[in-house]
């Protein structure tokens, strides 16, 4: 694969730089900053980045088919207005506190899937939910420690997930109709030495692109047979996402992280929580779906 030069998209360092996502209504890439609870939005070209405060710790966002966002704050999902500057609770789950949504993704019904994990660490207290477009929330998976990366094969007949602790990637069978996963089997294992896996996209071939949390990479592999087909390299070790957009999704997009990391550490990485992208990635992705209700 023959790759574009990594670039900064901006000047700009998240604490936690988390979920790019694509928006092609207006051709700006958005990202989240999930401590800040900021939702980043950058027009390619423009050079200027424009930045909502949602007022809560904001995992994840996906774009609104009606128009708008929809995203996973602490306390449930809320419908974002970028024009009227409004943020609205929606639809929140039963869960106590010391939780907080993270990662997540809609699917080819325009479903949005976010997890959950515990603020102090503690494992097993997350949840994987749906948020269906009568805004009724749905329970896919419980005890899970830290629910990061989601995506689908390309048929919808496969739903990928990272509980980044585990070091794995799994898959299920997927009912896109019925909304049901099941018979899950570990495709992918991260070894200890490479970090730990978190957000991911899946291409227009059908292959992941894993972000490395603490292995300086992206890397590409093939979720049939596990096989890893590429590697991006970093300058910045706590890798969190990635996505695919620009004009034909051939731009690849990449989120990190400076929290946790310690002065010293910082100054040898002065681009950790940058959002870096990969113009003409030799590589394409395909359009996000968006949140049906
Ligand atoms: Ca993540």
């Amino acid at each position: 694969m023959k790759e574009g030069t990594l670039e900064v998209v901006t000047n700009h360092s998240s604490l936690l730089g988390e979920c790019p996502v694509w928006d092609e209504s207006n051709k700006t890439v958005k990202w989240v900053d999930i401590i800040n609870g900021d939702l980043h939005s950058f027009k390619t070209g423009s050079e200027e980045m424009e930045t909502f405060n949602t007022g809560s710790m904001t995992g994840a966002v996906v774009v609104r088919s009606s128009g708008g966002m929809i995203a996973a704050l602490k306390e449930g999902f809320a419908a974002i207005n970028l024009n009227q500057q409004s943020c609205t609770l929606i639809a929140s789950p039963a869960d106590h506190p010391g939780i907080r949504f993270n990662d997540g993704k809609c699917d080819a019904a325009g479903r949005f899937w976010a997890g959950t994990m515990s603020l102090n660490g503690t494992p097993g207290k997350g949840k994987l939910y749906v948020l269906n477009a009568d805004f009724s929330i749905d329970i896919k998976l419980e005890d899970i420690s830290c629910s990061n990366g989601v995506g689908w094969s390309l048929d919808n007949t496969k739903f990928y997930f990272i509980d980044t602790p585990t070091r794995q990637v799994v898959a299920y069978d997927y009912d896109l109709i019925n909304c049901i996963i099941s018979k899950k089997k570990v495709i992918i294992t991260i070894p200890e030495s490479e970090g730990l896996p978190d957000g991911m996209t899946v291409d227009a071939d059908g292959m992941l692109w894993i972000a490395l949390w603490g292995g300086w990479k992206i890397i590409q592999c093939d979720p049939f047979t596990g096989a890893r087909l590429h590697e991006i390299k970093l300058p910045v070790s706590n890798v969190t996402s990635c996505c695919f957009g620009g004009d034909e999704f051939e731009d690849l997009y990449i989120t990190s992280a400076r929290t946790g990391l310690t002065p010293e550490k910082l100054s040898s990485q002065p681009l950790a929580g940058y959002l870096f992208v990969i113009k003409n990635s030799g590589c394409k992705g395909l359009a996000p779906y968006s949140f049906a209700g």
